[in-house]
């Protein structure tokens, strides 16, 4: 049987380094969630949908061509053809994703493609994301939950954002940024993010990247 894993956490726990590196290992492929509601959150911005109307976003939902490519090495994502790999990662869709992943709507179509990703992995799916054990995938072969402190959580995106924009990083405002994208995620009544009960907890604080994929190999291949 392909072997189905699903990862979750919140950012900032090297949970998406962490799912690529073990799916390369273990020649799975890979499937990175939050990319696709970047991506319907860029489409949404650049065709004049206001983020805030629930509404507006609901029926633009089903508009977007959403594309993954399933390479651990070499993760594409494409929106209606175009390559949406770059403009995902702009902070202005990283401050209007969780309004737009917040809309049932959006929900709906994006689990189904990712239901469908995975249906259609001949050798087993690594998926990365927020809610993958509880909604998406409840049947999952193994189901890994990565935490980390604020502390260390902010640290490492500050080393991201370091290393893609060369600029210096206020660690406190990158702290409360995080933090005040969480509690958006986790405190809305649609999929918040959440631990399901069969998953096991890995908290990386005090782990290199390294440790944290031999780790979670380890837990797939028992
Ligand atoms: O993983 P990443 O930080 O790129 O995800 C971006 C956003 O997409 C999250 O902050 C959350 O609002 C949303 N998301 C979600 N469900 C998922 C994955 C991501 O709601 N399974």
């Amino acid at each position: 049987n392909p072997v189905i894993v699903a990862i979750d956490g919140p950012s900032g726990t090297g949970k998406s380094s962490t799912s690529k590196a073990v799916a390369a290992k273990l020649g799975l492929s890979y499937l990175d969630t939050g990319a696709q509601y970047r991506a319907m959150t860029w489409w949404m911005l650049s065709n004049g949908v206001d983020v805030n109307d629930s509404a507006a976003v609901a029926t633009a939902a089903e508009k977007p061509v959403i594309v993954s490519g399933a390479d651990p090495a070499a993760p594409t994502i494409t929106v209606d053809g175009v390559d949406a790999s770059g403009p995902i990662r702009t902070q202005e869709v990283t401050a209007a994703v969780s309004a737009v992943s917040a809309v049932p709507e959006v929900r709906t179509r994006l689990v189904g493609l990712q239901r469908d990703a995975a249906a259609g992995a001949p050798g087993g799916i690594v998926v990365e994301g927020r809610d993958i054990g509880t909604t998406v995938l409840p049947d999952a072969t193994v189901k890994i939950f990565l935490t980390a402190s604020a502390e260390a959580r902010a640290a490492r995106r500050g080393g991201e954002l370091k290393a893609t924009g060369g600029a210096q990083v206020d660690l406190v405002a990158t702290r409360e940024a995080l933090v005040r994208r969480d509690a958006a995620d986790s405190g809305r009544k649609t999929s918040p993010l959440a631990k399901a009960d069969d998953a096991i907890e890995v908290d990386t604080s005090e782990l290199t990247l390294d440790q944290v994929i031999e780790c979670v190999v380890t837990l797939i291949e028992e």
